[in-house]
């Protein structure tokens, strides 16, 4: 049985909103892996890591 529950988050780099597994939220922080890429692309330039991603 699962009791999971999905928050709504909103997507930082298309601003899309989507549901992840609640216990998954904290991670999940965009919508698709592709704008996750895209994401850390732009920021590759100014030396943002992803904790816990990588
Ligand atoms: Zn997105």
């Amino acid at each position: 049985m699962s009791t999971m529950t999905h928050v709504k988050k909103t997507c930082p780099f298309c601003g899309k909103e989507f549901f992840v597994l609640e216990n998954a939220a904290n991670k999940a922080v965009y919508c698709t892996l592709a704008c996750l890429t895209k994401a850390q692309e732009k920021f590759e330039s100014r030396g943002v890591a992803f904790p816990g991603l990588g």
